[in-house]
C-alpha cells in the first residue's frame, strides 16, 4: 500500500512569478526518527503507512508522493532591519496543501530537502539539532495554545552536513495554515508588482480571512485582521516567556501563526531584556521587545498594501497608519487580560496594572523563575500557607510578602472561591516549559549518542504542560548554574 496524500493544491496555481518548481533532492539513507501520529490523521494521513521504509522516503524527499506539486515560494524580507530584496525557500520545498478533519487547508513542507533556486550559497539542507529544536519548540507552543506552525515528522538523511564541523543531517515536514510571511508580499511590492500584490492578497483573504471579502473595503481590513492576529500572537508569546529570536519580517506569518524557530528560547528568570539569539548583538529581538518590532514588521506588510488602500499614496499612507495605530491597544488588551488571569483576577478593576507590574518588577529584581512563579501562585491562590514554594524563588523572599498581602486584597473582593481561582489559573499558568537545557541534552543523546529515548520523553512531558506530572517534576525546574544556556543559534 502506498500512502495516500490527498493534495488540493492552491498556491501552485498562482502566477509563476510567485515561486519556483524544483523537486527534493534526494538522500542516502532516510530513517525516520519521529512521526506526529495525531497530525498525520489530522491531516487526513494514515500513520501506519507513513511509519514505513516508503513514509520515510516520502518524508525525507526522496519519493514524491503522487499528487504533489513541489515548489520554492518567493519571499523577500527585512532582517535585522535590512532589506532584502529576494530570500525565498532556500532550503525547503512545498509538497503541496490538505485540507485538515477541521476542513482547514494546510501547507505540508520539506525543510532541509535540499537546494532550490533561492538557496544562494546555502546547501538547502538542515542539521539534526536544529530540526529536534523545531519539533520540540513548535509542538510545545501547539500545547500551550498557541497558534504554531506543526512539526509532523523528523527525518534523518544518512548524510552529513556541513556547518562548523560535519553534522548529521536531516528533514523536518513543517506544517501551517500558510507559509505566507510578510516578505511575501514584500517581494512584489519592492518589484512594483501591485498586480503581483493584489493576486497575493486576494489569495490571503480568501484563505486566511474571509470575513474581510464581506467588508465594505477588504484590503483594509485584511491589514486589520493580520495586525489582531499578531498582536494577539505576541502577548501570547508574552506571557508564556517565549522569544522568537528573528522577528525578521521573512519570518512574520501573514495567518498569524509562531513561524520559523530558530534560536528561540523560553527565558528562565524574568528579565524583559533577555536575548538568547547569537546573532542578535543589539538586542532588537529582545523579550520585552518583541511588540514594538511587531508592529514595525507590519508596518512594512501595510507598506505593500498601500497601492490597494487608495489610488492617492498620501491618503494611503493616512489610512494605513489609521489602522496601524491599532495595533498598541490591541496588544495591550490582550497582554493584560492575559495577566490579569495569570493572577487569577477574573474581573478588570483600576490598580490591576500596576499591580501585575509590580510582581513582574519583583520577580526581575529578585531572578525569578518567571514559569515556576505564575505555577507557584496557583497554589498560592488556594490556600497561603502555600506561599513558600513561591517566596524562595525570590531571591529577596519579603519582595513576594508585600506583594501577595496586595494580592489578596484585590481577589478577596471577588466572589469565585479559592478552588474556582486556583483552577483558573492552572489553565493559564504551564508547569512545563521548553527550557532550553533539556532542549540542549536531547540534542546532545540524539546526535553523539543515537539515543532519541530523552527526546521522546520531553515531548510527552510537553504534550500535558497545564497538568503537574509528578513523575517529570525535574522537569519543571530550572537549570542549575552549570547547565544554563545563554545563547541559542540559527539552524543554518
Ligand atoms: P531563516 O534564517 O531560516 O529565516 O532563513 C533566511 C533565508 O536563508 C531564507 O531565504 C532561507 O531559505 C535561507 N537559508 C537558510 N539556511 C539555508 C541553507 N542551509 N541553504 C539554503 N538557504 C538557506
Ligand atoms: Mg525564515
Amino acid at each position: 500500500m502506498t500512502v495516500h496524500f490527498p493534495f488540493q493544491n492552491s498556491y501552485a496555481a498562482l502566477p509563476a512569478s510567485f515561486f519556483a518548481r524544483v523537486t527534493p533532492t534526494p538522500v542516502i539513507a532516510p530513517r525516520l526518527i519521529k512521526l506526529n501520529r495525531p497530525l498525520a490523521l489530522r491531516l487526513g494521513l494514515d500513520p501506519d503507512l507513513l511509519d514505513s521504509p516508503e513514509g520515510a522516503e516520502i518524508l525525507a524527499g526522496k519519493l514524491l508522493p503522487e499528487g504533489a506539486d513541489p515548489i520554492a515560494m518567493a519571499y523577500a524580507g527585512h532582517q535585522f532591519g535590512h532589506f532584502v530584496p529576494q530570500l525565498g525557500d532556500g532550503r525547503a520545498i512545498l509538497l503541496g496543501e490538505v485540507i485538515d478533519t477541521d476542513g482547514v487547508r494546510r501547507d505540508i513542507q520539506l525543510k532541509g530537502s535540499g537546494p532550490t533556486p533561492f538557496s544562494r550559497r546555502g546547501d538547502g539542507r538542515a542539521a539534526l539539532g536544529p530540526v529536534l529544536r523545531e519539533y520540540i519548540v513548535s509542538e510545545a507552543m501547539a500545547a500551550l495554545g498557541i497558534p504554531t506552525t506543526r512539526s509532523l515528522a523528523a527525518v534523518i538523511t544518512g548524510e552529513s552536513v556541513m556547518r562548523e564541523t560535519p553534522l548529521p543531517g536531516a528533514v523536518l515536514t513543517r506544517v501551517a495554515s500558510s507559509h505566507i510571511r510578510v516578505g511575501t508580499f514584500q517581494y512584489f511590492a519592492a518589484r512594483g508588482d501591485t498586480e503581483g500584490v493584489r493576486r497575493l492578497a486576494d489569495h490571503v483573504i480568501a484563505r486566511h480571512y474571509p470575513q474581510a471579502a464581506q467588508a465594505d473595503r477588504p484590503y483594509h481590513a485584511l491589514l486589520e485582521g493580520v495586525i489582531a492576529r499578531q498582536a494577539d500572537l505576541v502577548a501570547r508569546w508574552l506571557l508564556v516567556g517565549f522569544i522568537h529570536g528573528v522577528m525578521n519580517t521573512d519570518n512574520t506569518s501573514i495567518s498569524g501563526e509562531t513561524i520559523d524557530y530558530g534560536p528561540c528560547a523560553f527565558m528562565d528568570h524574568y528579565d524583559p531584556a533577555t536575548v538568547f539569539s547569537s546573532i542578535d548583538e543589539s538586542g532588537r529581538y529582545a523579550y520585552a521587545n518583541q511588540p514594538r518590532i511587531a508592529l514595525w514588521n507590519l508596518t512594512r506588510f501595510a507598506e505593500c498594501l498601500l497601492p490597494l488602500l487608495a489610488d492617492e499614496q498620501e491618503h494611503a499612507i493616512a489610512e494605513a497608519q489609521e489602522i496601524l495605530a491599532g495595533f498598541s491597544e490591541k496588544f495591550t488588551t490582550a497582554y493584560q487580560a492575559g495577566l490579569r488571569r495569570k493572577i487569577g483576577l477574573f474581573t478588570s478593576r483600576d490598580g490591576d496594572e500596576p499591580l501585575v507590574q509590580d510582581l513582574l518588577d519583583a520577580m526581575a529584581q529578585n531572578q525569578a523563575d518567571f514559569t515556576l512563579t505564575f505555577r507557584h501562585l496557583n497554589e498560592a491562590a488556594l490556600d497561603p500557607a502555600n506561599d513558600t514554594a513561591v517566596r524562595q524563588l525570590f531571591a529577596d523572599p519579603t519582595a513576594y510578602d508585600a506583594w501577595a498581602a496586595r494580592w489578596r486584597e484585590r481577589t478577596a473582593g471577588e466572589p469565585q472561591s479559592a478552588d474556582e481561582r486556583q483552577a483558573a489559573m492552572r489553565a493559564v499558568n504551564p508547569a512545563f516549559i521548553p527550557r532550553n537545557h533539556r532542549i540542549e541534552a536531547v540534542i546532545e543523546a540524539a546526535m553523539n549518542r543515537d539515543d532519541f529515548a530523552p527526546f521522546e520523553e520531553l515531548l510527552t512531558v510537553l504534550s500535558k504542560p497545564y497538568e503537574d506530572q509528578p513523575d517529570f517534576a525535574d522537569y519543571a525546574q530550572p537549570p542549575q548554574p552549570d547547565q544554563r544556556v545563554l545563547q541559542t543559534f540559527c539552524g543554518t
